[in-house]
């Protein structure tokens, strides 16, 4: 057994992980950081994301709002520092319906977003002396609108989101949103926390964490070679969908859980969405159209019935990936009831997703639709 001493130890290298030994490190001159993890950094849930951030939240109250507007300052004084190594957009959040009575919907849930401190609203209903509806560019993120863009005239919604179904009567564009390569946003900053001095160690917090005193005295490590002992004063969970476990190595009953997401990309070799596509969100409820036939085999089998049920609103899509690359992400919070105890690797469970978002965007796609897995 080994002993060290650390003034910090973070438990976890995912994204929060990183930022926090960043942030320690760099940013407040913190000396003796140790970053402690069993995988690769980024490697559990933060190199699965969809990679988008957004300053559009409901209340109640401001705090989602006003803690994405100040991450979001972070991450764009990040980007410039790096010549935005990372690949920040700001390509914006664009929620679609073909349900006139959802449009009360956006409206609302607009004002709501925009008192907190969102941005301003600006609607385009094809009346004289609206104002221009600015669309995003593809790259960067300096100089761009905030707030959001309500557009109900059909000729816009045509001419810049020709894309989206023919039946779609309202979009909800909020603007001080995008995405960003989180992996080489968490390398950059990994990178520099290192380089002022913060040590990655490669093994698994699983002897626990000693405190006395209601204080952290040392945390307790295993690896392949043995185990050791960091004694610190402070210790850092950010141990992601296991930070519940890790909190109760302190005696801390933390109240969070684990729900399920997916992610898939699909290879849209029918070009079906633009490459300077913003994030899109199908905002209404959705059936598949399918034939008598179809119906009939369907219901024979209890692994192939739900494909007759509503499905849920909310299926999100974006291009992924730089030039020509014909890929597409799908993300669905599909399957949200807690997870007790997750464990990994998960199970897929994508292709639900899949078929329906082919469904929205066009049915042919979805009959010669090729789909991966990540
Ligand atoms: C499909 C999907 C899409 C998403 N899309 C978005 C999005 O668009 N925007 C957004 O902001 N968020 C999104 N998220 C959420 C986002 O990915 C997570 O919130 C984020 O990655 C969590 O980072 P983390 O550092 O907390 O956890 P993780 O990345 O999971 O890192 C936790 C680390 O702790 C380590 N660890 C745990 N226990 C121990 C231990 N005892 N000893 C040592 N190490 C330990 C693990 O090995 C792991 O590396 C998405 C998530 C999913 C699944």
């Amino acid at each position: 057994m080994t002993h060290s001493t650390a003034d910090v130890v973070i438990c976890g290298a995912g994204i929060a992980g990183v930022s926090a030994a960043y942030h320690l490190a760099v940013r407040q001159g913190v000396k003796n950081v140790v970053l402690v993890d069993e995988r690769s950094p980024l490697t559990l849930t933060s190199d699965k994301s969809s990679e988008c951030y957004r300053n559009w939240w409901p209340g109640p109250g401001d705090a989602m709002v006003s803690f994405m507007n100040r991450s979001i300052d972070i991450l764009e004084e990040l980007a410039r520092e790096s010549g935005n190594i990372f690949n920040m957009n700001r390509r914006g959040y664009l929620w679609a319906t073909a349900d006139p009575a959802r449009i009360e919907d956006f409206k609302r849930t607009a004002e709501e977003s925009s008192s907190l401190g969102a941005g301003p609203i600006r609607y385009h209903t094809g009346q004289p002396n609206e104002p221009a509806y600015i669309p995003a560019s593809a790259e960067g993120f300096e100089n761009r609108p905030t707030g959001a863009d309500i557009i109900l005239d059909p000729a816009l919604i045509r001419q810049h989101f020709p894309y989206l179904s023919e039946q779609t009567v309202g979009l909800l564009h909020a603007r001080r949103c995008g995405w960003l390569s989180a992996q080489q946003y968490g390398m950059y900053m990994l990178e520099r926390a290192q380089a002022n001095g913060v040590e990655l160690i490669s093994a698994r917090i699983g002897g626990g964490v000693d405190v006395s005193g209601n204080r952290v005295r040392a945390v307790r490590l295993s690896n392949g070679n043995g185990s050791e002992i960091i004694s610190t004063p402070n210790f850092v969970n950010a141990a992601g969908p296991l930070a519940k476990q890790v909190g109760q190595m302190i005696g801390l009953d933390l109240p969070v859980f684990c729900e399920l997401h997916s992610k898939v990309a699909i290879n849209d070799h029918l070009e079906i969405v633009p490459r300077d596509a913003p994030m899109v969100i199908w905002a209404d409820p959705t059936c598949l159209s399918w034939s008598e036939e179809e119906r009939t085999a369907l219901t024979e089998s209890e692994e192939t019935n739900w494909l007759l049920d509503e499905f849920p609103v909310g299926v999100h899509t974006r291009p992924e990936g730089a030039g020509d690359s014909p890929i597409i992400l799908v993300v669905w919070a599909y399957h949200i009831e807690p997870v007790e105890e997750p464990t990994f690797p998960l199970r897929a469970c994508f292709l639900k997703t899949a078929e329906v978002f082919c469904e929205i965007f066009s049915s042919e796609f979805a009959s010669i639709m090729t789909l991966t897995c990540s």
